[in-house]
């Protein structure tokens, strides 16, 4: 990484009240992975520097704002992790939680496995799938403290996706751009249906670049329905609301 890469990630952490010094080495190790990696398979769009710096590694710790993935021993779910975000920098930041990114397609997750075994990340543990399957499987289902995503799809959809999959109390943290209020409204009522409820909606602007982004916090208060979630493809689809 040039020290201008390293600068911006420096500054980007700041913002967020997070200290990256004794992680640089595994920062600077993921980036050449994955520029490496993308230059063979097309895992990513973002190519430059910066870009990841800032809109992949910053951008997925934004989502240790409120501190709801501080915890040694927590398990987190990283639903449609592509190459691996936000799991892969939230890991580095915070080796004592126990991360499973998931994504349906099996490259994104070989990279994940090699880019984690690298980095020496015994934390994570990858898997190729779809959170559909994972949400009716008893290994699975109620599993997890916390369900994160970034970047996958519209709020009724991961509540449908990530709900079923939280042990009760545990909380979906959903990482987004600027929601507007149907959206918003659409995640609430879907929330109710299986058994959460919206606790915060923390807008901010992203480090450096000053995007709008979200973190939208679900917590489950109540069980999910046994027939929820619907078959693969049905959330997206036919969206709960
Ligand atoms: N979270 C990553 C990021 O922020 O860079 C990737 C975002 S990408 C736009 C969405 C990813 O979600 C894709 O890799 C896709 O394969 C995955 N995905 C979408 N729906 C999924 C599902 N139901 N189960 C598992 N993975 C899913």
């Amino acid at each position: 990484m040039t020290p201008e890469g390293q600068a911006l990630l420096r500054q980007g952490a700041a913002e967020l009240g997070l200290t990256v010094e004794d992680q640089l080495p595994q920062f600077e190790q993921l980036l050449d992975l994955l520029v490496e990696a993308n230059s063979r398979v097309n895992l990513t769009a973002l190519k430059t520097e910066s870009d990841i710096v800032l809109k992949h590694f910053v951008d997925s710790l934004s989502c240790l704002r409120g501190g709801h993935l501080d915890g040694a021993g927590l398990r987190v779910l990283d639903i449609g992790t592509g190459a691996g975000f936000p799991t892969l920098p939230l890991a580095i930041m915070r080796p004592g939680v126990a991360f499973t990114p998931l994504d349906s397609i099996r490259k994104k997750i070989d990279f994940v496995r090699s880019a984690a075994e690298a980095l020496n990340l015994t934390g994570v543990t990858p898997l190729v799938g779809r959170a559909e399957t994972l949400g009716r499987d008893p290994e699975h289902r109620e599993r997890y403290d916390r369900v994160v995503c970034r970047a996958v799809a519209a709020l009724p959809i991961l509540v449908e996706l990530g709900l079923p999959l939280l042990k009760p109390g545990g909380l979906l943290v959903a990482q987004k751009g600027p929601i507007g209020e149907e959206e918003l409204h659409a995640g609430r009522r879907a929330a109710g249906e299986v058994g959460g409820k919206v606790t915060e909606v923390d807008a901010f602007t992203l480090p450096v670049l000053g995007d709008a982004r979200t973190l939208v916090v679900i917590e489950k208060v109540g069980p999910t329905p046994k027939k929820y979630p619907r078959r693969e493809g049905v959330p997206n689809q036919q969206p709960l609301f």
